[in-house]
Parts: C-alpha cells; sequence; structure tokens
C-alpha cells in the first residue's frame, strides 16, 4: 500500500467501526470523489451508501471557521489563553474533579491520546469520558471480566471461515453494512435474534424474535444446553474458571418462559450452535446499550469459552463497534474509568508505571464521572469547567432535555467542532473551529484491532485546528509546555506506541512497540498486537491468567407501567449517523428514509386509531416527540422503533433520546439506550 494512487489519498471511512479503506480524490474544489480501496483488509474494495457518499457531504457550508467567545469571532491566542486560564482557576478554586472532558469516537487516537493525558496525567483527575459509553463500554467490561483485557479475539475473515453466524442486537445489513456483504460472501448459515424483525432478519436462515430483555436468559439456556450435550471442550477448560457455575443455567421452559420463544425454537438454536463448529457469534448495541448489558456480553463469551470456539478459524465471539475509533480511544484510556495502554486505575503499580511514562506532575487515582453521572454532575454544580469535544451531547444524550439544562448550568462550557450550529455548540461560552475528516492526519482502530490511517487531502479551511493540537495548546498554556510539545501527528502517535510497552510489561496483549518509528505517513492497515498472532487466545493464554465463565443468570427485563405500557426500542436507519452533522449534507442520503418514524404494530394502531402515515405523539417520564407512524408488523405488539438521528429543541421534534432514562449498567456504566417505557397516542 501506498499513501497515494494516480494523485488520490488512501484514508479510511469517518463513520462507522468496519473502518473500511477509502481513496479520496480532491476535485480541487473543495470536494472530492471517493472510491473504495481495493487493498484495505477491511472492506476490499466495497463502500456502503454512507462511505460512498463521503464526497457530498465537504464543503463549507454551516462551518465552524474562526474561535468564537461569548458568540463574537476570536483570535487563537484570545481563546486559548481563556481557556486556559478559566481551566487553572477552576481547579486552583475547587479542585481537578471540579473540571470534565466529554469527548468522542470520532476522534482520532491521537486526539484521544492527548486529551486522556491532559486530564489524568497533568489536571489529575479521570473526568473525562466519552460517547464511546452509549456504544461500547459493556463489551468493554465484558471483555475485562472474561479475559482480563477489552479484546476482540477474532478477525473478519472469521466471518467468511465460519459455518454459522450468530447476529444478536445487530442490523448489521444496515449498520455495518460491508461486513454484512462479507457475512453473504462466506455463504454460513445465519441466525438474527432481535426483537424486530430486521432487514438483515430478512436475508436470514433463522430469526428468533424474542423479548426485549431476555438475552441473557437466552444465552444462559444455551450454556446449559451445550453442558448438557456434553459439546464442553475439556482441554480447553483447564484454561476457564467457573465452568461448575454452568449447572445453574435456565431450563428451556423457564429460557421459553422469559424470551416469548417457543420451546421448538430454542431447541432448533440451540442444536445449530452445539453441532456446528465454527460459530462466530456478532454482538453490537442491542447487546451493549441496556441495564444488564455486561451480563448480556459474558452470556455470549461463556458459551464459547465452555466449548473453546475462539481465536480458531471461522470461531469467536465478535463485538463490532458503532463508531470509527471506539476501539482506540479505549486502547488510550479515553473512558473515566481506565488508564491508558489498558492499564488499571485501581492499580498502583499501573498508576506510577502511567506517571512515570509521562513524567507527569499528577496521575488520576479514582475512577472519574462517566457519561450519564457527568452531566448530573453539570446539573448539580460539581462540574463548573466542561470542554465537549467532537460530540453533539444535547441531542445524543439520554435525558436529552435534562442534559441541555445541565450544560448551560457550568459556568464555562468549551465546545470544540467542525460545525458552527449544532445543538451543543449553541451553548458554549468558547467555541472552538476543529479539522474534520479530510482535513487532518491520524489514526483509527477498527472492530478487529485493525489500526488504519487517517490522512488529509483537503486543506484545513479556514482557521480550523486538529483537536489533538488544540488540547495540547490549552496544556502548554496551562504550564506543561514540554510534556506537550509535539509538532505534529506522527509525533503523537510515536509516543503513543511507546507507551504500548507498559502495556505489554503488565502481560496485555496491546503491543504497538513494533511501530516505533515507523513510516507514519506510508503505514499501511496493522493489527495489534503488531507482529504477534492475528486470532487470540486460542492456546488458553488469557491476561487474567485464566478465561472467567461467569454464573448463568436470567437478566433484567425492561420497565413498563400502566401510564407507559409500550416498549420502545432505538436505532439506526442505513444511510445516516448519528446526529446527521455530516450525512444530512447529502440529498441521496435522505432519500432512503427522509424524515423521523416510529415503528408500531396494526394491532396497537387499530386500537389507538393511529392511521399509517398518521403523526404520533411519544412520551416516557422523561420527555416526548413526534414523529410519524409506520404500521407494521417488524416490531411485535406492545413495542416500538424509532430512529436516533433526528434532533430538535422541543416536543414537537423527534429527538428520541430526549425520551430516555438515564438508567444505567451497574458494572459498565452504558446507559440503556433500548426498553424504554412510554405512552404512545395518535395526534
Ligand atoms: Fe464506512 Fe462503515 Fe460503510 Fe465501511 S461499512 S463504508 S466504514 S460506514
Amino acid at each position: 500500500l501506498t499513501p497515494s494512487h494516480g494523485g488520490a489519498t488512501r484514508t479510511t471511512c469517518a463513520y462507522c467501526g468496519v473502518g473500511c479503506g477509502v481513496i479520496a480524490s480532491p476535485d480541487g474544489q473543495g470536494g472530492a470523489t471517493i472510491a473504495g480501496d481495493p487493498d484495505h483488509p477491511a472492506n476490499f474494495g466495497r463502500l456502503c451508501s454512507k462511505g460512498s457518499a463521503l464526497g457530498e457531504t465537504l464543503g463549507l457550508d454551516g462551518r465552524l471557521l474562526t474561535p468564537q467567545v461569548g458568540g463574537v469571532e476570536a483570535s487563537w491566542d484570545a481563546a486559548l489563553d481563556l481557556v486556559a486560564d478559566r481551566f487553572r482557576e477552576t481547579i486552583a478554586e475547587h479542585g481537578p474533579d471540579s473540571v470534565a472532558f466529554y469527548v468522542s469516537g470520532q476522534f482520532l487516537t491521537e486526539d484521544y491520546y492527548v486529551a486522556n493525558k491532559l486530564m489524568k496525567g497533568f489536571i489529575g483527575s479521570a473526568n473525562i469520558d466519552t460517547n464511546s459509553r452509549l456504544c461500547m463500554a459493556s463489551s468493554v467490561a465484558g471483555h475485562k471480566r472474561a479475559f482480563g483485557e477489552d479484546v476482540v479475539p477474532g478477525t473478519y475473515a472469521d466471518l467468511e471461515e465460519a459455518e454459522l453466524i450468530v447476529l444478536t442486537g445487530s442490523n448489521l445489513a444496515w449498520c455495518h453494512p460491508v461486513l454484512h456483504q462479507r457475512v453473504q460472501a462466506g455463504g454460513a448459515k445465519v441466525v438474527v435474534i432481535d426483537p424486530r424483525r430486521t432487514v438483515t432478519a430478512d436475508g436470514a436462515d433463522m430469526h428468533l424474535a424474542l423479548r426485549p430483555g431476555s438475552d441473557v436468559a437466552l444465552w444462559s439456556g444455551l450454556l446449559g444446553h451445550l453442558f448438557g450435550e456434553g459439546c464442553i471442550d475439556l482441554d480447553f477448560a483447564a484454561h476457564v474458571e467457573g465452568m461448575a457455575g454452568a449447572a445453574s443455567a435456565p431450563t428451556l421452559a423457564q429460557v421459553a418462559a422469559a424470551t416469548g420463544l417457543t420451546k421448538q425454537e430454542l431447541r432448533a438454536f440451540y442444536a445449530l450452535w452445539t453441532r456446528t463448529e465454527k460459530v462466530v457469534s456478532v454482538y453490537s448495541q442491542g447487546v451493549n446499550q441496556a441495564a444488564d448489558g455486561t451480563d448480556r456480553v459474558n452470556a455470549i463469551l461463556d458459551c464459547h469459552l465452555a466449548t473453546g470456539r475462539i481465536g480458531k478459524s471461522g470461531c469467536g465471539p465478535f463485538s463490532v463497534t458503532g463508531q470509527p475509533n471506539a476501539m482506540g480511544g479505549r486502547e488510550v484510556g479515553g473512558l473515566a474509568n481506565m488508564l491508558a495502554a489498558h492499564l488499571d486505575l485501581e492499580n498502583a503499580a499501573h498508576r506510577e508505571a502511567v506517571q512515570g511514562f509521562w513524567a507527569s506532575p499528577a496521575i488520576a487515582d479514582k475512577q472519574g464521572l462517566k457519561a450519564v453521572d457527568l452531566f448530573r454532575a453539570c446539573a448539580d454544580g460539581r462540574v463548573k469547567a466542561l470542554w465537549i469535544m467532537c460530540t453533539n451531547p444535547a441531542v445524543s444524550m439520554p435525558e436529552a432535555d435534562a442534559v441541555r439544562a445541565a450544560i448551560r448550568n457550568v459556568p464555562f462550557v468549551v465546545v470544540s467542532d467542525i460545525e458552527a450550529e449544532t445543538d451543543t455548540v449553541r451553548l458554549a461560552d468558547v467555541a472552538l473551529p476543529a479539522t474534520g475528516w479530510g482535513e487532518k492526519d491520524g489514526t483509527v482502530t477498527n472492530s478487529e484491532r485493525r489500526i488504519s490511517r487517517q490522512r488529509a487531502f483537503l486543506p484545513a479551511p479556514g482557521e480550523a485546528m486538529d483537536d489533538w493540537r488544540i488540547i495540547a495548546e490549552v496544556g502548554k498554556r496551562m504550564g506543561w509546555a514540554e510534556a506537550f510539545g509535539w509538532s505534529c501527528a506522527a509525533e503523537v502517535f510515536d509516543e503513543w506506541t511507546r507507551m504500548t510497552a507498559l502495556s505489554r510489561d503488565f502481560g496485555k496483549v496491546l503491543d504497538l512497540t513494533a511501530l516505533e518509528g515507523c513510516d507514519y505517513d506510508a503505514m499501511a492497515p496493522v493489527m495489534w498486537p503488531v507482529g504477534g498472532p492475528e486470532r487470540l487466545f486460542a492456546d488458553g493464554a488469557f491476561p487474567r491468567g485464566k478465561g472467567q465463565i461467569l454464573a448463568p443468570r436470567m437478566g433484567e427485563m425492561p420497565l413498563r407501567d400502566r401510564r407507559h405500557p409500550f416498549t420502545l426500542n432505538t436505532g439506526r436507519v442505513r444511510d445516516h449517523w448519528h446526529t446527521m452533522t455530516r450525512t444530512g449534507r447529502s440529498a441521496k442520503l435522505s432519500l432512503h428514509i427522509a424524515e423521523p418514524f416510529v415503528e408500531v404494530h396494526p394491532a396497537d394502531a387499530a386500537a389507538l386509531g393511529i392511521a399509517p402515515a398518521g403523526l404520533v405523539r411519544i412520551a416516557s417520564a422523561h420527555g416526548a416527540m413526534i414523529a410519524r407512524a409506520q404500521v407494521t408488523d417488524r416490531v411485535a405488539r406492545g413495542q416500538l422503533f424509532a430512529p436516533i438521528h433526528w434532533t430538535g429543541e422541543t416536543a414537537s421534534t423527534a429527538r428520541v433520546d430526549a425520551l430516555v432514562e438515564g438508567r444505567v449498567d451497574p458494572v459498565s456504566g452504558q446507559p440503556a439506550l433500548k426498553g424504554m417505557a412510554v405512552e404512545i397516542k395518535a395526534l
């Protein structure tokens, strides 16, 4: 691979965690034509509708091009001095935990690394959390419980080499389309586990429309079945703890009662999983975004650990991440409960090693505020200076109305973004213009642990600056010029690769040291551990010593009450991304689904007088929204589905996260963005 290709530039898609390689050819007028990179190992030239339309999302309309202080244009020096002064004064008066950063899975790894270094090593607080908390935190926690480290054991090639692929809590055809194409190319049997009959389910060999919240019961029942059928790898079991706990797995009758599936459906699924050696179980937000999300993840991992179906060709559990760099952020410690390099905040030796590497004046010694708690701390006055970077929490957080009010309550709010007018930028005291996709250099890590370069092929517009550089400039102004003195993204990456020696020293898998001093410009996509095996754990060598099976459980069902008798699930549509600040620029992408909707079952629609395409109001205890009814039996009676993308400030718009309660998984802190108790009425 070479970085340029006939005048074009090889880079990586801006959107999902598949991490497709893209070839961008600038048109000389600020735009570019886009093609899939035939040599990139994630996609081999394929692109989905969103990736193909990236060229239409470029351009300067609506961009934030100069720093703004109090809504008035300011110089970079004035804005950066103000940010550094206010953070320094706040820390001096109220301590390091009175400030917080809220960052993004769309940050490049270099941005994440610098933000985490400033907060945990120099400010001395762990109050840095990320919108990846809404996306993948339960997978992180599940991996750590089972393996001792946040590691996806398999590779995308397993999707082509498997004989059976189970897609659970994943509408892969719409949310990770290129991986869905790879599944189809492999020809494995496909089982979809999803309360809703999605497009992915339409193409599957089996669809299990389980009741929302019964995932743990379903997978725990499978574990019991595997033991009952003698389908346990006894050699591999020597490397796994907790095998005895499987004796308490729920019976088939208990699983049928919990899931609403028939015993015949369950027997068919369990028999297929049991007799197929090469099984990949893919899971995504339908698993993670729940109050028992971590238990759901572990219930899936348990079945693979018990059978030794892990780390081998065509075998393994597979977490597919939502965002382009959810993995890279996790690696450098971008979550409030982690140190960099997969090390632990609670471990004194780990803290000492990280502080020593950075030669920093401080090191956070306890967990910081996770996303939902972070904005609650803004509401009750504990956070007095907040810096939001590259994300739009005024729309995307649970209890979005309360979060908007919480941000307003913070005495000093900084927002870095590429857009001038997001719902969150409007709440900023200081708005800082950042470079966006195609304008900056850095790296991202995709769902199979593959690091790829994002490369600039357009000049930075106006006065926009790379996020890592903005943060470093503030770090310098806070008094740490040497520690934040990099001149380019390559130097940041080089420091990061050197830091992963700590991870290796403490027995972790994450190791990028072979990339130290590499030719950053020419860097080809590479998996970590760099130079190590691509598939992990087939030999039973887990970072925690032995793998861990957790005792089977029944899981946690969503809440319902008499006033809110419906269960609302949320998700993506095929052609839009997050709050549409980028995909909303492409007219072509809005052709697929042009407006917000809610799916409602025909029998419920008839009972409530809801006409097809009529407007409905959906309300929870936390907020309300209006959308157009799509009357369909894709959802079961008593269930609704609405997309997450549309925004707005009032209950007459379709901002679904205003309805979501900030209920979190107690292990991961990930909010339950699925399974809300709501009411629905015709308008
Ligand atoms: Fe981009 Fe994901 Fe589509 Fe690939 S599958 S082109 S990474 S949005």
